[in-house]
């Protein structure tokens, strides 16, 4: 197992990606904790964990509010004693539009908080421990709207484009103290991400059919198992000379973005 005696915290581990990743983090061996702003669905993952034989804590933490994230790194130490592996997975866009006609300055800081401010105090809380024990992975998701974007929603492009230099700066310092950070890029993944924009249904598959058809080089629609793979190898040693990367896991975007037709998404 490429995870064993190994603790990871997974922001937003209850849907999509987060969950995929914790538990294949589990099956690999590690006790795992998982964080979103519903205490029942994190504890509910949890016991998921602990079926498959590993150590879990589903705790409440908004990534947004700095006491919330310190009190979810102390509860991990106090249950597992160490943090090696932190996944600052947790964001969305739970606002309409975003462009230059409707961006409002409420949406901006909403939306960076959750996006960028969320992942910067989740390191904070989290590092001085992997200082200490002179180890820790860190993985960021960011978004292939914050390079290639291809509908405007500005403030949750700028801040996912903040998670990458965020990502590039923690792996400069952080190296000497053999603490690794990179960041995954996801591209289209079928996710409860997409529920905001539009609900699930026979039009939406057809957006995602049409979507995949003109953006995606593989023509089909990332799982969230496909994002739960790489992260696993920049959680491991399999990664171990890795860091500071941008890791593309996006159906082979950015090859045709230029093609990108995403203008056509319903509003
Ligand atoms: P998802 O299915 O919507 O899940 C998001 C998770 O984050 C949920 O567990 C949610 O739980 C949690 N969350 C949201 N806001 C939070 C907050 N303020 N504090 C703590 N937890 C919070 O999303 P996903 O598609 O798996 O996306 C994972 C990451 O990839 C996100 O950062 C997203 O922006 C990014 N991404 C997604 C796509 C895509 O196509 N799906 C593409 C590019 C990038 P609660 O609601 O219970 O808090």
């Amino acid at each position: 197992m490429l995870l064993e005696n190994r603790v990871a915290i997974i922001t937003g581990g209850t849907k999509g990606m987060g969950k995929a990743m914790a538990l294949k983090f589990a099956k690999e061996g590690a006790d795992v904790v998982v964080t979103s702003r519903h205490l029942d669905e994190a504890q509910q993952v949890a016991k998921e964990i602990e079926k498959l034989g590993r150590g879990a804590l589903g705790l409440k933490a908004d990534i947004s509010k700095s006491a919330e994230v310190n009190d979810m790194a102390a509860q991990t130490i106090k249950k597992f004693k160490k943090i090696d592996i932190l996944v600052n997975n947790a964001g969305g866009v739970d606002v309409k539009g975003g462009d230059t006609t409707d961006a409002t300055e409420a949406d901006w800081d909403h939306i960076l908080d959750v996006n960028l401010k969320g992942c910067f105090l989740c390191c904070m809380a989290v590092v001085p421990y992997m200082k200490k024990q002179r180890y820790g992975k860190i993985i960021n998701l960011s978004s292939m709207g914050a390079v290639h974007p291809a509908v405007s929603v500005l403030h949750y492009h700028a801040a996912k484009a903040g998670v990458i230099g965020l990502t590039i700066n923690l792996a400069f310092e952080l190296a000497p103290q053999n603490i690794y950070c990179n960041c995954i890029v996801p591209g289209p993944i079928e996710t409860p991400f997409w529920d905001s924009l539009q609900a699930p249904g026979p039009a939406r598959d057809k957006f995602f059919a049409e979507l995949c058809k003109k953006e995606v080089p593989l023509g089909r629609m990332g799982t969230p198992e496909d994002i739960a793979g790489p992260a696993l190898f920049l959680a491991s040693g399999l990664s171990d000379y890795v860091s500071g990367q941008t890791i593309y896991v996006a159906g082979g975007q950015p090859l045709n973005a230029q093609a990108a037709t995403f203008l056509s998404a319903p509003k």
